[in-house]
């Protein structure tokens, strides 16, 4: 039996994927130039499609990376001279804080205990701050911030600008990109597809201020950073040869997800949740992680096993269910669940029996 992988990125891969990738290989895809009329059309449908499938405004631009970490990267190069703000609850908001400390940025946080979320309303800070950065789905404990709360912090810091973290939570995230200056995700995750592909959202203030550290003779980096991404993406192209196969796919896979109708995707993801955090809450082996069910993760399920998780997660795979542990310290006490779009409702009911132990 093939196994399902419901582990939180990369897993289970899209079941299209097969399909589409012999499709690209017909079309000679991998060989194409990158500079070709055939890579700029494939560059635009994806474009387009994830436009759609994300409702991303016009003014904003969409840029191809290598993965979500570079992304970290590239922003805080490309949006902070001196300070930044951090929220910190888990490994990936961490790692977005480590990143600015990295580049010697005056990189600081805020704090909250794994498993928990943030007073948004009484966040002060003493400088002006240029960047917030915010994890929207902590992927290492399963805790999912309010956005109209993460919101709010940009009406109370105009002056700076907000990135969101949206890897395992995109594509069911809706954004409201009016408060929201730039986004980013990778593919391995809601996607389905092989890893390679980074995806970054970024609107024009982004550019502006870009444009201004380059100006003050700040280092904004060379390979992608913001200005030399929007010089070739007005052509339809990136600064370097491009993973063209897993652009491609991605158009596919936003295509297919727009068919299918991002609505019924929410539904369908909102349903899979509520059945598996029923099952935590009523299962004496098991505890949801997160305690506050507002700040519950509807695509990453953690939950806290009694008596450790090791031989549970051990059963799951020999049933043919993979499914995570728990992220660093917390290895040996969790699963963590993926409920990505891939997932049937089937997959999931067929997991909870076999996890009713
Ligand atoms: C997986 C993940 C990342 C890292 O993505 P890469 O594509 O491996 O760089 C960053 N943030 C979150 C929330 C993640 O889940």
């Amino acid at each position: 039996m093939k196994p399902i992988f419901f582990t939180p990125g990369p897993g289970q891969l899209h079941p299209l994927v097969k399909t589409y990738t012999e499709q690209a290989f017909r079309e000679n895809i991998c060989s194409i130039s990158h500079r070709s009329e055939t890579f700029r059309s494939i560059y635009s449908q994806t474009i387009d499609a994830l436009r759609e499938l994300m409702n991303i405004p016009q003014n904003f631009q969409i840029f191809f990376l290598g993965s979500a970490t570079e992304a970290m990267e590239r922003i805080i190069q490309n949006c902070v001279q001196h300070n930044s703000l951090h929220f910190v609850n888990g490994s990936f908001s961490r790692r977005f804080y480590d990143t600015a400390v990295d580049l010697k940025k005056k990189a600081s946080l805020i704090e909250a205990q794994y498993g928990a979320g943030f007073d948004f309303r009484t966040v002060t800070t003493d400088l002006p701050v240029e960047l917030i950065c915010i994890t929207h789905n902590e992927t290492s404990t399963g805790v999912a911030l309010p956005m109209d709360e993460v919101y709010s912090l940009k009406k109370r810091f105009p002056g700076s600008l907000l990135a969101v973290d949206i890897v395992s939570s995109a594509p069911y995230i809706a954004l409201d990109y009016n408060y929201v200056d730039c986004a980013f995700f990778s593919v391995q995750k809601g996607f389905g597809l092989p890893a390679g592909v980074g995806v970054m959202i970024i609107n024009y203030s982004c550019l502006e201020k870009a444009q201004l550290l380059q100006c003050s003779n700040t280092n904004i980096g060379s390979y992608h950073n913001f200005l030399s991404l929007q010089k070739q993406a007005v052509n339809l192209q990136t600064p370097e040869t491009p993973n063209v196969l897993g652009i491609y796919l991605l158009g596919k896979i936003c295509e297919a997800y727009l068919d299918k109708g991002p609505h019924i995707i929410r539904f369908e993801t909102d349903e899979k949740a509520r059945l598996l955090y029923d099952f935590f809450i009523k299962n004496k082996q098991y505890q949801p992680f997160v305690a506050n069910p507002k700040i519950r993760s509807r695509t990453v399920i953690v939950a806290d096993v009694n008596g450790g998780s090791i031989p549970l997660i051990e059963k799951l795979s020999n049933h043919g269910y993979l499914v995570g542990a728990g992220y660093g310290p917390l290895k040996k006490q969790h699963i963590r669940i993926a409920n990505f779009p891939m997932h049937t409702r089937d997959d999931v009911l067929k997991l909870i029996e076999t996890m009713d132990i």
